[in-house]
């Protein structure tokens, strides 16, 4: 690995500038427990390091009952797995950050981290669009709010343009009667990445299903929102019939590959068997809400 410098700012306008001074040359990072490895590797290739996790808003969690979740970018999975806000209020996102590597691993690895890595297999990024997270981003030209199902552009690429950085997660506050679910498929019992990851989140008007949000990981070049699995239970009850529909319409909505962990055609069998299996876990949270 060549020399890279360091930096560690503790306020947003620091970083900014810092990212803005070097450019492509600078990348911001929270855990490392990607970054590091890919500098490692000469799979990218940096100048700068410029260390966000000092910064306070990057550190932020905080949830209002009516606007809903601030998430900072640089929050360690472990803060999130432990936090009883978290569990209580958002139980599929907290099982997806619980769900990542060993517990060394997260106590380093953040959910901004995952998202901005932009893996197709993040455990995080699709449980966040489940719930219609918004990203909030800090650059040399302002701020702007950009919707997760739209901030992985392909693997590996975000719409983060040199300069700027993730702030914060902005999640919307659960609608009574709601809750929210993730599952993965992984070929053993721990570390390792998805090879199907599903997060739904749905609300319920007494047994029917008023609204729903269904994101699919690892099944695509990015992490997708599948609408149409999601109308597809939308105004029903959650019966066979619609389960049958939602899973058909998720594994509809994949592009996978094949590769060393499921082929094409298993992803997109296990893609119908999660969806159906997380539906019915968000589905019997939100009874109880
Ligand atoms: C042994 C092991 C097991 C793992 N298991 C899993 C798993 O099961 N599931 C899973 O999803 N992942 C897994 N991972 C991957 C990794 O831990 C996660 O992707 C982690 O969440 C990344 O967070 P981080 O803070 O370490 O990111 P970093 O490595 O700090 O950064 C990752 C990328 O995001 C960029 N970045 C970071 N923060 C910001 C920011 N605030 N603004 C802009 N860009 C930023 C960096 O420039 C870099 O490109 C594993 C990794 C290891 C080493």
């Amino acid at each position: 690995m060549h020399a890279i410098d360091y930096e560690a700012p503790t306020t947003l306008d620091q970083a900014v500038s810092i990212l803005k001074a070097h450019g492509e040359n600078a990348r911001p990072f929270c855990g490392g427990t990607d970054i590091i490895i890919q500098l490692r590797a000469g799979v990218r290739r940096t100048e700068h390091l410029v260390d966000v996790k000092k910064i306070k808003e990057l550190q932020a969690l905080s949830f209002n009952a009516k606007k809903g979740l601030r998430l900072g970018a640089a929050v360690a999975c472990i803060e999130i797995s432990q936090s009883d806000v978290m569990r209580r209020h958002y139980p599929g996102l907290t099982e997806a950050a619980h769900l990542i590597g060993s517990l060394q691993i997260q106590n380093r690895a953040s959910v901004g981290g995952n998202l901005c890595n932009g893996s197709p297999a993040a455990d995080t990024t699709p449980a966040l669009i489940a719930l219609g997270a918004r990203a909030r981003i800090a650059g040399p030209k302002g701020e702007r709010e950009v919707p997760v199902e739209a901030f992985v552009v392909s693997p590996g690429r975000t719409v983060l343009k040199p300069g700027e950085l993730l702030v914060e997660l902005l999640v919307p506050a659960p609608a009574p009667h709601s809750s929210d679910a993730y599952l993965r498929f992984i070929p053993r019992n721990e570390m390792d990445i998805a090879v199907v990851g599903v997060g739904a989140s749905l609300t319920l008007d007494g047994d029917k299903v008023k609204a729903a949000r269904i994101a699919l990981g690892a099944v695509a070049p990015t992490p997708i929102l599948a609408s149409k699995a999601a109308a597809a239970i939308v105004g029903k009850k959650l019966d066979d019939a619609a389960l049958e529909a939602a899973g058909r319409a998720a594994s509809a909505a994949c592009s996978p590959i094949d590769d060393m962990r499921g082929t094409a055609e298993f992803r997109l069998h296990i893609a119908a068997v999660l969806t159906r299996r997380v539906l019915l876990i968000a589905a019997e949270r939100a009874k109880k809400n």
